[in-house]
């Protein structure tokens, strides 16, 4: 098997700027193209032989629309219509957010998108795996430059923002996903839609073995376990002892460490006492 990435479209503008289209796939031992992985566009600026590739994203979102709140400024395509009221939520969770741990405003650029589709293509993606696949809201973001991508929660995709605030206090601390989703739920769901799910689903797998708690990765396309277990322990520990103690939480850097010091579990009794703080939910 053999991985193969073709240019296969170049498209000089007027302005300078070449859009280049590759696709990348591999082919078998008869020489067959197999089923491509990505289809990505690259867009190039410059002319005499002296070109630099510039971000797709910064190319195409010069025609979009712009709006400032405060710290965040809202990227979006033009065929949006902005929800001021929606954007007035996430910015109160922002400031909430910033007193709860005493920081200061971070400028945000946030780039979002109706679709999955759009923000892929923004990106450069013009086909992925999983595109045209994924209808529920999600994100990611880039903690070093401030910037984050969202599609289908509009103007308030919290989640992402608990990241760009929160990662940087504690890079090692396995809990960063946790406090996002505690904050923000995850694919545009809440916590606690979160755990009834999981809850339901480890009572119908009496097989899963929690003592291997890294392998149990997957439940389905809407919830992912690990994410809503982490979120269900911060939940736990706010509900306990507040800011304290989600501070404290934050600030283990492994997992054993936080199921043996914060739950004082048995680590070999992972699976039974795990199973039983959920149902307890
Ligand atoms: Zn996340």
């Amino acid at each position: 098997m053999t991985n193969n990435k073709t240019i296969y479209y170049v498209k000089p503008l007027t302005n300078g700027i070449t859009i280049l289209k590759s696709i990348g796939g591999w082919t078998d031992s008869l020489k067959n193209l197999n089923i491509m992985y990505d289809i990505i566009s690259f867009v190039v600026k410059g002319e005499n032989q002296q070109y630099q590739f510039i971000s797709p994203v910064n190319y195409y979102k010069q025609n979009w629309q712009k709006r400032k709140i405060r710290n965040v400024e809202f990227v979006f395509p033009k065929s949006h219509t902005f929800n001021v009221k929606k954007a007035d939520s996430l910015i109160k969770l922002v400031k909430k957010l910033e007193i709860e741990w005493r920081l200061k405003p971070i400028e945000i650029e946030y780039i979002f998108t109706d679709t999955y589709d759009e923000i892929q293509s923004a990106r450069g993606f013009i086909y992925s795996i999983g595109l045209g696949n994924r209808d529920k809201p999600s994100g990611i973001s880039n903690d070093v430059d401030n910037i984050i991508y969202s599609a289908g929660n509009g103007e308030n995709y919290f989640h992402e923002f608990v990241h760009v605030y929160l990662n940087r206090l504690h890079p090692k601390s396995p809990l960063n996903e946790g406090l996002a989703v505690y904050y923000g739920g995850s694919m545009g769901k809440p916590l606690k839609w979160h755990i009834q799910r999981l809850k339901n689903y480890l009572n119908n797998h009496k097989e899963i073995d929690l003592n291997k708690y890294d392998d149990f990765g997957y439940l389905d396309n809407f919830t992912n376990p690990d994410s809503a277990i982490k979120g269900m322990l911060c939940n736990i520990v706010f509900k306990k002892d507040g800011m304290i103690g989600l501070k404290r939480l934050a600030a283990y850097e492994s997992m054993d460490e936080v199921f043996e010091k914060e739950f004082k579990f048995d680590l070999k009794n992972l699976n039974k006492e795990l199973r039983e703080l959920i149902n307890r939910q």
